[in-house]
């Protein structure tokens, strides 16, 4: 991150939009000393039903537990302005919100770096909906509320995809047909702001593992790995979609395709029920019939729950193997997201199955819960809290700064 000195102090926000949710983060922009620190964050969930506020400041004191259903008319964009009214209430004087971030799920072939946002920009974010129709206009609808309710407050895109664009050809290309490679059919991957955060965080804090081949695996609701090499994405677990590679909490990972043929043809599902069945009903919630949650199926004892376990712990460990690969090697193991930082038995068992890849846990660090997990003779195995929004609020912080300057 560039130094920021001619920026005012004040605050960010940072919005990560979905169709029932909206997660948000304020941070402090604090110029004198360079830094950006957590302030508050919260989240309105269950909106188009029975919406509610929480929040918490970065004490984890509570600031909000309350229903918001008198105001929800229906979908994220009424309820954005009183979100917005009450994070501006909360702010002490002399503290404005100087700019906001959004997490875009998309930025398609071309957009390499966050962004600030302009009308130009959300034609280009408008073409690419296609490619994410269940993300991309969520992430839209909160930006054009904002603009509208916020006319003069800048705002910042930054894209899942964009950290993923160092990656080689041979990473990115389906074998399919090359005009539908050209058409924009190919590998994207996705997670990209989690990636980029443990690249940086790498770098900082262990820069001679940061030089080496790094496989992350974030493992939280949505799953994937991603290899690190130098620093940089050359290959990930995600593609096109955000539904290939690991089983995730409800959604299928890699699947042959030949299927989805069979269930049009067979059980004649149209694209409503294919995405319904691969994005909602799959994954550990489908193999188990019991949950998504990962907590809820380590502590069942229904052999379905066991089996989607065991499953999923195999599948991951398959594609730590296949990062490797493209890799041509590795050096270190980070595990990352709600699973990978808390969960003792899943790395466990992740790892029990690469022992003969040089990769053994210390089960006791592991249950302790150390920043590093592997046993003495083992490459070395890392758990680092991941921070999307941090990512976010520096990419913010970095272009307001440009923008300055220019
Ligand atoms: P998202 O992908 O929605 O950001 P998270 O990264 O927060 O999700 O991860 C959510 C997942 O993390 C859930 O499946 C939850 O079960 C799992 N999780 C959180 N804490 C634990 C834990 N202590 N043990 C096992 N799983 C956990």
């Amino acid at each position: 991150m560039t130094a920021f000195h001619s920026l005012k102090k004040g605050a960010l926000l940072v919005l990560n939009s979905g169709s029932s949710s909206v997660k948000f983060t304020v941070f402090a922009v604090e110029p004198e000393e360079n830094r950006i620190v957590p302030f508050f964050a919260g989240q309105l969930s269950e909106i188009g039903t029975d919406a509610k506020l929480s929040a918490k400041s970065a004490a984890g004191e509570k600031m909000a537990e309350e229903s918001w259903a008198d105001r929800d008319t229906g979908g994220v964009p009424p309820l954005l302005p009183h979100l917005i009214s009450w994070i501006e209430t909360r702010l002490p004087e002399g503290m404005p919100l100087l700019a906001a971030g959004h997490r875009v799920v998309h930025g398609g072939s071309g957009l390499h770096h966050p962004v600030m946002i302009n009308e130009h920009l959300m034609k280009e974010l408008e073409s690419l909906i296609p490619l994410a129709p269940l993300h991309q206009p969520q992430n839209m609808a909160a930006i054009r509320v904002l603009s509208e309710s916020r006319t003069e407050l800048p705002q910042v895109a930054c894209f899942d995809t964009a950290f993923h664009h160092t990656q080689p050809t041979t990473s990115t290309t389906y074998a399919i047909p090359r005009e539908l490679t050209e058409a924009g059919i190919r590998r994207y991957g996705f997670h990209g702001l989690s990636y980029e955060y443990i690249s940086r965080h790498l770098s900082e804090e262990k820069p001679d593992l940061a030089k080496g081949r790094v496989v992350v695996a974030h493992l939280g609701n949505g799953s994937s790995l991603c290899a690190l090499k130098n620093g940089r994405s050359i290959d990930t677990t995600m593609g096109f979609s955000a539904l290939e590679g690991v089983p995730m909490g409800t959604r299928c990972g890699n699947l042959d395709p030949g299927i989805v043929i069979h269930l049009m043809r067979e059980y004649k599902m149209d694209v409503n029920d294919l995405e319904r069945l691969l994005y909602h009903k799959s994954g550990l919630l489908g193999m188990s019939g019991i949950s998504n949650d990962m907590r809820a199926l380590l502590s069942s004892n229904d052999p379905k729950a066991k089996e989607a376990v065991d499953i999923f712990c195999l599948r991951v460990a398959e594609e730590i193997a296949r990062l490797t690969c493209a890799m041509g090697g590795i050096d270190a193991l980070v595990f990352t997201a709600g699973i990978g930082e808390h969960s003792v038995p899943i790395r466990s068992m992740i790892c029990k199955h690469l022992k003969w890849l040089g990769i053994e846990l210390c089960e006791e660090s592991n249950a302790s819960r150390q920043p590093q997990i592997s046993a003495e003779n083992s490459l070395p195995v890392h758990v680092i809290p991941t921070n999307e929004e941090l990512m976010i609020a520096r990419h913010t912080v970095d272009l307001l700064t440009m923008r300055n300057a220019a």
